[in-house]
């Protein structure tokens, strides 16, 4: 992730990566009290371009408020330093993470002073390019009532370490979890949609992350005339599904072959999935002109 050239953007000021400290007395290293995002940027026509940079720190700032830190930052003036971030770092295609975490305290308190640091680098599409053999979790997702789960709070994600670490235990790619109610929620880090006699389906908004990429997946949906349908789905209409794939910020658009002993009967090449994932990279790639619609 990072060598010893590495710069990275924290409280205002850019740093060498290896130099930084931070400390061991502090509630987001103890209790996983920190937000955080993903965000890529793409080497376009039109130069490096971050996909949908906006949206990513308007939901961080977010995440900041649901889990009562401050934001004491400017949206504008952060997406403004991610670019020169990318420009010391010489890099034209990145994955970008920006973290806000708290000050040394213990108590179990909210965060008066807090830190940003937004760092990047080069990451391949986070499942890979192949079509994924999928198990349905032994983890839940965690319950909205329990913590924010429109929030990306760090806590929330050893419930995505176990998942991932239980599916390739058992020789998976990728989990898909539940909710608490038994519908089908979401991977540890995307969403999820399945295609359905020429339709296509999502889970609602509630018990899962509200995600930029799914938001821009219902988009594309809408300009290229496909129905897409948001409801309560469970683990059988996944199983009589034609197709599925996951979606993500770091994935972006990833086939599913199967779930557990099910394979889709639709050949990735020719599902709804395969034809928004073409979609999806001329998007980011602003090979067309979609910002009018989009
Ligand atoms: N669900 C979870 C749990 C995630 O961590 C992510 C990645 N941020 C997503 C869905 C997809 O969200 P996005 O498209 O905004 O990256």
């Amino acid at each position: 992730y990072f060598n010893s050239n590495t710069m990275l953007y924290l409280n205002g000021r850019f740093e060498k990566a290896a130099a930084t400290t931070t400390t061991l007395y502090g509630a987001s290293l103890h209790y996983g009290y920190a937000v955080f995002e993903g965000i890529r940027a793409y080497n376009t026509h039109n130069g490096t371009r971050i996909f949908k940079a906006r949206e990513h720190f308007e939901r961080l700032k977010r995440s900041a408020e649901l889990v009562h830190m401050p934001f004491p930052w400017d949206v504008n003036d952060l997406i403004k330093q991610t670019y020169k971030l990318l420009e010391l770092n010489n890099l034209k295609d990145a994955y970008i993470r920006p973290l806000i975490y708290c000050a040394p305290n213990m108590q179990l308190v909210a965060a008066k002073d807090v830190s940003i640091m937004i760092c990047a680098w080069e990451w391949e599409a986070y499942l890979g390019n192949e079509q994924l053999q999928v198990c349905i979790s032994g983890y839940e997702r965690p319950n909205p009532k329990s913590t924010p789960i429109q929030a990306k709070v760090s806590g929330n994600y050893v419930n995505s370490i176990l998942a991932t670490t239980e599916a390739k235990a058992k020789g998976f790619d990728e989990a898909l979890l539940l909710d608490g109610e038994g519908n089908i929620a979401e991977a540890p880090g995307a969403n999820i949609f399945i295609e359905k006699n020429g339709r296509l389906y999502t889970p609602p908004l509630g018990n899962i992350l509200a995600g930029i990429t799914r938001a821009t997946v219902i988009e594309l949906c809408h300009v290229l005339d496909i129905e897409i349908i948001e409801k309560h789905l469970s683990v059988t209409d996944l199983k009589h599904a034609d197709s599925a794939f996951f979606c993500g910020t770091a994935t972006e658009i990833a086939g599913i072959r199967s779930v557990e002993e099910y394979a889709f009967p639709i050949k990735w090449s020719e599902s709804i999935g395969a034809t928004l994932q073409r979609t999806y990279k001329c998007l980011v790639l602003e090979k067309q002109n979609y910002e009018v619609i989009i």
